[in-house]
């Protein structure tokens, strides 16, 4: 028959209560009192101890008992038991999950200890790095042996990640993003970035081709629009279609000229061992260029300290600074006023253009750097523009590591703010 703690509680009373009738009758109350409890917590002890050694042998089998007040302990364990085994099981489940879909990645991923030892990797690691079972434990920096490699896992910095030729097949080139985990592991991501690099150097090679190929013929075809307007016995229409046809050649060339920048500052590592330029001279220069754009419609002011220099290619510098405030003078109406102002502090030479034209609409600010990105396409259109002056100014900043910030508010105007790290 099974009971549970009440009974048990129960049946100890009433043994207790019958010990200490008969000692009134044997005149030993107290001795047969005392006893009855000594017996009894003797027998509740061993009970104690054998539920200790069934936990111990891991509960297996059934439990040494199912009565009396240990039993709600014992149903208590078997729950936690219970839990328990569910837990691993869900738990072993996510793991072969999880190693399935890593198993199944193009990706290699590789996890290394705080000592840059390796500990797991998958399967397509151990194709890209030729990692082997016995590698386990060995330092990745004895099998990946590129110096820039070393130096990015040993630095642990993942801000970027880190392109290397393959040490086994110098024709592939593998990207390395690393990652921080908890109690100093590393998670390295490893992939073939071969093709998207050959189509990325396609691309750039395209357009300074097509750019370069374009001159030739524009030249030429500006060459006989000259000579034909020369000749007077054309009617006024046949006038106007030479003008126009000048006009778009010259369009032509300016964005061919503007392609092979923009492709010659993407392929071409920045310059290295420059000379400090002044920077007074060559903004008085570009601010003279825009009065004589402007044709005295608009207000320009430059203030900047004669002394101020910055290590930099001038051509690179000009076509920046003349980039913003050209656009200044061709989007903004006449009668607004554009302000230049250099200055620099400890870490940061600065070029601010500001204009209180028309200003740019917020959500748009952030795709104004965007090749061909125009704010207004039907506004764009007269300004004559390429649409690619921002792009090549980004591009110019990025090279010297400075920044582009734009600032603008529709109505009220815009500022260009240029940051070029000093350093
Ligand atoms: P674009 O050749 O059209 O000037 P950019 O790349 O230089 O091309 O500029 C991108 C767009 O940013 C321009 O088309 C214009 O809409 C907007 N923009 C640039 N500068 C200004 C400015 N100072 N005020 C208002 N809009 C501007």
């Amino acid at each position: 028959m099974r009971y549970g703690i009440k009974t048990e509680a129960r049946r100890f009373s009433a043994l207790m209560l019958s010990l200490v009738l008969i000692g009134i009758i044997l005149e030993l109350p107290l001795e047969l009192f005392l006893l009855g409890l000594c017996a009894y917590l003797i027998w509740f002890v061993r009970k104690g101890v054998a539920i200790f050694r069934w936990v111990e042998g891991g509960m297996r089998g059934k439990p040494p008992f199912n009565n009396g007040a240990w039993i709600e302990v014992i149903r208590l364990l078997e729950r936690l038991s219970k839990w328990q085994r569910r837990s691993k099981e869900k738990l072993r489940f996510t793991v072969k999950r999880v190693r399935r879909m890593t198993e199944s990645l193009d990706q290699g991923m590789v996890i290394l200890n705080g000592d840059l030892t390796l500990d797991w990797w998958n399967r397509a690691a151990e194709s890209l790095l030729g990692l082997r079972r016995t590698d386990r434990g060995s330092s990745i920096t004895n099998l990946v042996r590129h110096p820039d490699f070393i130096k990015y896992v040993s630095k642990a910095r993942f801000k970027e990640p880190l392109r290397i030729p393959s040490g086994s097949e110098p024709d592939i080139w593998l990207e390395f993003l690393g990652s921080n985990v908890g109690k100093g592991e590393i998670v390295i991501v490893v992939s073939d970035v071969t093709e998207v690099d050959n189509l990325e150097r396609m691309r750039k090679e395209f357009l300074g081709n097509v750019s370069h190929e374009l001159r030739t013929p524009l030249t030429v075809i500006k060459g006989y629009v000259e000579t034909l307007r020369d000749i007077s016995d054309f009617s006024l229409a046949t006038h106007k279609a030479l003008d126009q046809i000048g006009l778009q050649t010259e369009k032509m060339e300016a964005l061919a000229d503007d392609l092979a920048l923009l492709s010659k500052l993407e392929s071409e590592s920045p310059p290295q061992q420059l000379n400090p330029i002044k920077l007074k001279p060559l903004l008085d220069d570009i601010v003279n260029d825009a009065k004589r754009l402007s044709a005295g419609k608009h207000i320009i002011k430059l203030d900047c300290d004669s002394q101020l220099e910055f290590r930099a290619n001038s051509n690179e510098l000009r076509s920046a600074f003349s980039n913003i405030v050209f656009n200044a003078v061709h989007h903004n109406p006449e009668g607004a006023s554009i302000d230049i102002h250099a200055a620099e502090d400890a870490n940061f030479l600065s070029v601010s253009i500001r204009d209180d034209g028309i200003g740019i609409d917020l959500p748009k600010i952030p795709r104004i750097t965007e090749r061909f990105y125009r704010v207004d396409a039907s506004r764009n259109s007269h300004s004559g523009g390429t649409g690619l002056g921002l792009a090549i100014v980004k591009h110019t900043l990025n090279r010297y590591n400075g920044s582009l910030i734009v600032s603008s508010r529709i109505g009220q105007g815009s500022e260009f703010l240029c940051k070029l790290p000093r350093r």
